[in-house]
């Protein structure tokens, strides 16, 4: 059977970003950077003054002292946002605000809390150093630099560095539209209320969910009964999105119906099956070109599937530049049992204590077992050749989400 790595290798080989829009900043916002940002403006623009206070010649500060403070000439003021009206000349100071141009000829910058006024002069009660109180241009960036490189996720933070750079509009990936359908003669929608042997469609709102939790528009077809004609009518109707996802269907009884109708719809089977638990059936394929998962069919199959497989598709989709989830040590704090052959994927409650990242099993690991989806923040990760491990012992463990970084209180 197929590695994990594997099939997640062979999945992302058929993977390219889709094309490039232009967007306004703020709509930028969770978007995937399409090309390097560079700039064509140095930050700060001039030598700038980080304080209030007074622009000067440091050496005419020289031995100055609260009791022998230097008497300096002011020769005008300058406010954020003005420029300088002349250079500065021996005995000269300037009244200076932060973020203001540093005259010519200044060379520091004195806090006003060190000075006194008096009419058109200024006691300044210290030494001033070359360079004290001066930000110098370009020492955040300078004109030319890539300031922000392809494939990062635009946060705020980028946001802030667009609109300093002078960038508007930036070039971002399409978002990708992934169409979701659960297929099985068992679900109801959710607004009906199941009975005679039928259960709610759980998958189709969680896929969906899923796939927006990555930056992707979800396309929710609904349920696809187990007969080739709905099927296929379904799918047809998928087609148009940038990557299809189904759920059930995919286990050794059913998947022919799938496969079947995938094979007559002109799509490329690329594999099914893959040494992974929950997940097993996944089956992996191109519908016109377009990355096509056949997810298995139980609730937390379907899910951890999609973690694995479908999110680091999603993300090369998108344009990202780093797909993968990161793994952490972590000490275990209960037994867990495994077979050897399949790499697996257990629900577990990971903390940080003591300097160290801690991981509880869950009980209820079944396939079938959404609340321990509900209490999950983080994947306990054993590799296939693994029998399982003891209390105490160091596994790999994967965050899910950011809840592990919440919590306790503020620096505590
Ligand atoms: P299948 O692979 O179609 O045989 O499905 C495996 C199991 O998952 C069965 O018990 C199905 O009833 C269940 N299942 C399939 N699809 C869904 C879904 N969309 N929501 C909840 N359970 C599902
Ligand atoms: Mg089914």
């Amino acid at each position: 059977m197929l590695s994990v790595e594997t099939a997640i290798e062979k999945i992302l080989s058929e993977i390219e970003p889709l094309g490039v829009e232009r967007r306004d900043i703020l709509s930028s916002l969770g978007r995937i950077l399409a090309e390097d940002i560079t700039t064509s403006r140095s930050n700060p623009p001039w030598d700038n003054s980080a304080m209030d206070g007074y622009a000067l010649r440091c050496a005419d500060t020289r031995g100055a002292t609260p009791e022998k403070p230097s008497q300096l000439k002011v020769i005008y003021d300058l406010p954020a946002g003005s420029v300088p009206l002349r250079p500065i000349e021996k005995g000269e100071a300037v009244r200076i605000m932060t973020g203001a141009p540093v005259p010519e000829g200044a060379d520091g910058v004195v806090m006003v809390e060190y000075t006194e006024k008096r009419e058109g002069l200024v006691l300044v009660k210290k030494e001033v150093a070359p360079g004290e109180n001066i930000r110098k241009k370009g020492e955040d960036f300078k004109e030319g630099d890539v300031v922000i490189e392809k494939g990062t996720l635009i946060r705020a933070f980028e946001v802030s560095m667009l609109a300093t750079a002078g960038r508007p509009f930036v070039p971002v990936y399409q978002t990708p539209r992934v169409a979701v359908i659960s297929t099985g003669d068992e679900l109801v929608d959710i607004e009906e209320s199941p009975s005679g042997g039928r259960i709610p469609d759980a998958n189709g709102y969680a896929l969906c969910a899923m796939v927006r939790e990555c930056g992707c528009t979800p396309v929710h077809i609904g349920i696809a009964r187990d007969n080739p004609e709905d099927l296929r009518s379904k799918l047809e109707s998928a087609v148009s999105s940038d990557c299809i996802i189904t759920s059930g269907g995919v286990s050794v009884g059913d998947y022919d119906l799938v496969k079947d109708v995938l094979r007559d719809m002109g799509s490329e089977m690329k594999f099914w099956k893959v040494a992974i638990k929950p997940g097993k059936p996944l089956a992996f394929g191109l519908i016109q070109g377009r990355p096509a998962f056949g997810l298995p069919g139980n609730p937390v199959s379907s899910i951890m599937a999609f973690e694995q497989f479908v999110r680091p598709a999603l993300f090369r989709l998108s344009g990202r530049k780093e797909v993968f989830r990161r793994t952490f040590d972590a000490v275990l704090t209960g037994d867990v049992k495994k077979k050897p052959g399949r790499m697996n994927f257990l629900r577990g409650v990971m903390e940080y204590r003591d300097g160290r990242f801690y991981v509880t099993p869950l009980e209820g690991q079944g396939s079938g077992m959404i609340s321990t989806l509900v209490r999950c923040n983080a994947y306990i990760v054993l590799p296939p050749e693994s029998t399982g491990a003891k209390k105490g012992e160091v596994v790999k463990a994967q965050p899910v989400d950011w809840s592990l970084f919440y919590g306790g209180r503020p620096f505590l």
